[in-house]
């Protein structure tokens, strides 16, 4: 790492602490060789003065043209310390004679005695002081008027990342095949800008890197210095937000000076939302927010095209973006950089185990398997989970047990041995996994179960029943959204079979049920009453996925009405079909009970002891699909 740029920063602010710090020094030291000036405490009124005399108090008198210094006798009580007084000087003129009948010591002031912090104080202090000021209030001004730095001391701090020799490649990021063929192009143009010059196309400016958190954008960014091999100027976005206004307008213009000094070179803004904001979608005005925007689009539209600087950003809201940032000459290229699919996942999975010891029972591809959705960080994560598991062990590699765990470990936390059930509940918790279980057993199109278990979790669940789908599934029927739908709503239904109860453990359940169940009506058009309306837009899609309502009060009403009668029709179906069931029901808990934790194999024996059709469809269905493989494999 080279931070050049932000040590010069950092010295030029050290160099203006020092200055305060010895302004605050002499201060102090001013205050002390002319105490009277400070601290006035020590003054008496004339009267007690000439009675301190009068009663032998006094040793010595200093007089000066406006006070007179008293030293009183030490031994005198009260005055312990020695400590000097002062009174005014009321021009007496007895004083003289008083203090010779009486024996006090006196002499008038020295012009010498304060001249020295006089002097310093008046030729030396103030001026350093009032430049000082000079300087504070110049740097700002340069700023607010984004004026770039006036005589050079206005200069921003910007965080300006500079990493010469970046050793990520395109081989460190696994998957992502179109985002990097997409780069590819770049790469290219900043070793070869002659090339593009020559034949007259105008060099690509900016990409904008698209996708949910954690799926390797930053990565990707790095991994194009890397192959291309150029120095790498990152910042955060969030870095150009700051509290004085024109702050963050003069870090980008820092920011593309530096580059320019660099060419060819990348510049990688980070989190590029947090300034790149819609500008009319805002309620209230950000002008800073706004100002550092608007520098950003002038540097990107101004910067010397035949230099070769690339300008990467990162989001992972891109709706949100302003588009004038999006315009052609900008970030006109969007590289998507989606979650990975199976395939993708193994070899991100591949890429993070080359330097763990693995061992022979290792099987990436199963645990790819069992993490639909998960991103290339959650895939990073499991591997040193399963590495930190494999220490735990007291082994010396890694087995499939501890990569397994350690996915568990992501989706549902910890094992928490020492949660303490009681037997009711613990009777409760088991009927109630079976019965996700079941239901997903006996439903055509639901996801096999992989593994049941009772053992709570520190994420808070009791236990938890795991299902894996067979292949990665592109298109959800209907059918099989409802089918989703009672596979969770199987848990309470089997509650309410056995017991007669209805307990608390539900309402994760019951949450993504109805968010299921709403999205049916409002976004798949999958209800007749409001055929193929748009009834919510997603706001977000590679976030969280929030829904924006958009319709009437009154639909939304009708809309409450929909998703209540699908839950409720599921529910009675669940109902019905558990109960229908209530010997497995019975026989797989009381199994469960007894081990606490039991996988998809020993599970579906108890099913399939009564329902042997489903062994032979499954059977079926394996043979066909290996038959599908074979085929495809000429
Ligand atoms: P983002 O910027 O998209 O939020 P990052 O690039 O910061 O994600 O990725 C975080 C970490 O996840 C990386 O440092 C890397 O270890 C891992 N990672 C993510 N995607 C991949 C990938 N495609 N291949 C290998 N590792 C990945
Ligand atoms: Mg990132
Ligand atoms: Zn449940």
């Amino acid at each position: 790492m080279d931070n050049k740029n932000t040590e010069d920063n950092n010295n030029n602010n050290k160099k203006q602490n020092t200055i305060l710090y010895a302004i605050l020094a002499f201060l102090f030291l001013y205050a002390f060789t002319s105490t009277k000036n400070f601290m006035m405490t020590n003054e008496i009124s004339y009267n007690k003065f000439l009675n301190m005399i009068e009663n032998n108090q006094v040793e010595s008198v200093v007089i000066s043209a406006s006070e007179i210094k008293i030293v009183p006798k030490e031994k005198e009580e009260g005055f312990s310390s020695k400590k000097v007084l002062y009174t005014g000087n009321v021009d007496d003129p007895n004083l003289i004679n008083i203090l010779n009948e009486s024996g006090v010591e006196y002499r008038a002031e020295s012009i010498q005695e304060n001249y020295f912090a006089d002097f310093i104080f008046s030729w030396v202090i103030m001026p350093i002081i009032l430049f000082s000021i000079f300087r504070f209030l110049a740097g700002r001004i340069g700023k607010r008027m984004g004026a770039g730095p006036m005589m050079g001391l206005g200069k921003s701090n910007a965080k300006v990342y500079k990493e010469n020799d970046i050793k990520i490649t395109f081989d460190d990021v696994a998957g992502q095949d179109e985002a990097k063929e997409s780069l590819k192009e770049i790469i290219d143009y900043l070793n070869n800008a002659t090339k593009y010059t020559d034949i007259g196309a105008k060099l690509p400016k900016g990409a904008l890197l698209v996708g949910p958190p954690g799926t390797g954008k930053t990565l990707l960014a790095k991994a194009v210095a890397g192959e291309a091999n150029v120095p790498f100027l990152s910042i955060s976005g969030s870095n150009f937000v700051e509290m004085f206004a024109g702050m963050g307008a003069a870090k980008v213009r820092d920011l593309f000076q530096e580059a320019e000094k660099n060419a060819p070179c990348i510049i990688f803004i980070d989190e590029v939302d947090s300034i790149g904001k819609s500008r009319d979608s805002q309620l209230q005005t950000n002008d800073e927010r706004e100002q550092t925007l608007n520098q950003l689009l002038t540097q990107m539209d101004g910067f010397d095209s035949t230099k070769a600087i690339v300008v990467l950003a990162a989001t992972n809201r891109p709706e949100i973006l302003d588009k004038a940032l999006l315009r052609p000459g900008r970030f006109d290229r969007r590289v998507i950089v989606d979650r990975p699919d199976l395939k993708g996942r193994v070899d991100i999975l591949k890429v993070h185990s080359k330097g763990v010891k693995l061992g022979d029972d290792v099987d990436l591809e199963e645990i790819a398997k069992s993490t639909p959705g998960a991103v290339g960080a959650d895939l990073a994560n499991i591997v040193n989970e399963g590495a930190l598991a494999a220490v735990k062990n007291g082994r010396e590699f890694v087995m499939q047990e501890d990569l397994r765990e350690a996915v568990e470990v992501i989706i549902a936390g910890k094992e928490k041995k020492d949660r303490i059930l009681s037997p009711m509940e613990k009777r409760i918790v088991a009927f109630h996994e079976v019965g996700h279980a079941l239901v997903a057993a006996l439903l055509e199109n639901t996801d096999p179960v992989h593994k049941i278990t009772i053992v709570p979790r520190t994420m808070g669940a009791l236990g938890y029943t795991m299902q894996l789908p067979e292949e990665e599934k592109y298109l959800v029927s209907k059918e099989e959204l409802t089918n989703q739908i009672m596979v969770m709503l199987g848990g309470r239904s089997a509650e309410e079979e056995v017991f007669n109860l209805i307990t608390t453990g539900a309402s994760n359940d019951i949450e993504r049920a109805t968010k299921t169940a709403r999205s049916m009506v409002t976004v798949y058009g999958m209800t007749d009453k409001f055929d193929m309306v748009a009834l919510e837009s997603v706001q977000n899609r590679y976030l969280d996925g929030r829904a924006a309502r958009e319709c009437s009060e009154e639909t939304s009403t009708l809309i409450d009405q929909e998703v209540l009668n699908i839950i409720r029709t599921c529910h009675e179906n669940t109902r019905k079909l558990l109960n229908e069931n209530r010997d497995l029901l019975d026989k797989i808990s009381e199994y469960l009970l007894e081990k606490e934790t039991i996988f998809g194999d020993e599970f579906m024996e108890f099913v399939y002891e009564k329902y042997p059709e489903l062994k032979e469809k499954k059977a079926k269905k394996l043979a066909d699909k290996k038959q599908k493989e074979e085929n495809t494999e000429y």
